[in-house]
């Protein structure tokens, strides 16, 4: 039996956040009711394809999933429960820290899951603002207070090098943060095209750091971060022991397969003959009148298939070997294999680690990962 992960997207929010470029909707009042029905209907849909996996993980991923109703979400979980194959070891709900209200975290446990990730961004009420999020900093503490008391396992979100973030503030988001979690995604502010900040950007009024000053955010959160006690084990993600690793973003990065469900989410389905990557509408006029019709769908080579397992695996902390990931690909022959150790052996043993026909990046080897991606790209693609 294969394993996968399920994403489920909720693509609500209450205000749309002036970085964001995802799939999301802002309304005055959410269609719930329709929108789970229509999650529902997709899932009934793709029971018969998806019918030889197990599921081991499920991530509610938005949007913010922390405004479905526990009615609404009841529904879900019903419904996946009834067309797959559920064997999950992680149930992660993202969440905005103004849901975490007591009756939103005991309907969560009541339906199994166990994971939180939090939209901190930061703790700095002058910083969020200028973020455009809708809490502040006591809203985030008060709500890491209550996920630790009700026993949750939290994954935090922060986002640095922003508009006006200080090093200063930043230092202190990371100080606070150890105190309450055991994972955390810090990544960068990234200016995506037809945001607000990147229109704010190019008529030059959105003050963002230096690439220097850029680059001392990053040593401070990696330099940071290891002195409290987390380990950096992908580009962006850090965790106090294997035991707090995200599971489903793993899957991803592991290359295991994965079902989307809801408005632009993206599936990645493995059969005995061909590797698919699928992405949904992002319409939900679209969506609800028929998923299928408006979903598009790649056929994957093998060699693209290839080089994605080991570009995303050399994002990563986790040993991979390219003779097992190409044992699967006959089509790809032992010259493919020799063409992708060449490019990791070309790496010292400061960037990269090697153990028989196994490769894993160094914690520096992490800080040039674009680089090992690149010179991946140009021997194999
Ligand atoms: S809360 Fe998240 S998904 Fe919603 S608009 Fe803000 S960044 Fe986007």
């Amino acid at each position: 039996m294969n394993e996968a992960g399920i994403y489920v997207h909720y693509p609500f929010c209450e205000r749309l956040c002036p970085y964001c470029d995802f799939a999301v909707k802002v309304k005055k009042v959410i269609p719930e009711e329709q929108y789970t029905t229509a999650v529902l209907n997709e899932i009934k849909k793709s029971s018969k394809e998806w019918s030889h996996f197990k599921f081991k993980t499920l991530y509610l991923g938005g949007g913010t999933p922390s405004l479905w109703s526990g009615f609404g979400l009841g529904r879900l979980f019903e419904g996946l429960d009834s067309r797959f194959d559920l064997c999950l070891d992680e149930i992660t709900i993202e969440a905005n820290p103004k849901d975490i209200q007591t009756e939103n975290l005991e309907k969560w446990s009541t339906l199994g899951i166990g994971r939180v990730s939090l939209g901190v961004q930061s703790f700095s009420d002058v910083y969020l603002k200028k973020l455009g999020r809708n809490h502040n900093g006591e809203d985030a503490k008060q709500a890491l207070e209550k996920l630790n008391r009700y026993g949750f396992s939290i994954s935090a979100d922060l986002i640095f090098a922003g508009p006006g973030q200080t090093l200063e503030e930043f230092s202190s988001d990371l100080e606070i943060m150890g105190d309450y979690v055991d994972h955390i995604s810090a990544y960068a502010l990234t200016i995506e095209e037809n945001t607000v900040f990147w229109k704010q950007k190019k008529a030059g009024i959105l003050a963002l750091p230096t690439d220097e000053i850029e680059d001392a955010f990053f040593d401070l959160r990696d330099e940071k971060l290891s002195r409290i006690g987390f380990a950096r084990y992908e580009v962006s993600s850090f965790s106090r022991g294997v035991e707090h690793q995200a599971n489903h973003n793993s899957g991803y990065w592991l290359g295991r397969p994965y079902l989307g469900l809801g408005i632009g989410a993206h599936s990645m389905l493995r059969t005995p003959t061909q590797i698919q990557r699928r992405a949904n509408t992002r319409s939900l006029k679209k969506y609800y009148e028929e998923p299928e019709k408006y979903r598009e769908v790649e056929i994957v080579s093998a060699q693209d298939h290839a080089f994605e397992r080991m570009f995303l695996a050399a994002r990563t902390r986790f040993w991979f070997s390219p003779k097992e990931i190409l044992s699967s690909f006959a089509s790809l022959g032992d010259d493919f294999v020799i063409a992708c150790e060449s490019v990791f052996n070309r790496f010292s043993e400061v960037h990269i680690e090697r153990a028989g026909d196994s490769y894993r990046l160094t914690s520096r080897g992490l800080d040039i990962s674009d680089s090992i991606g690149k010179a991946l790209a140009e021997k194999i693609r």
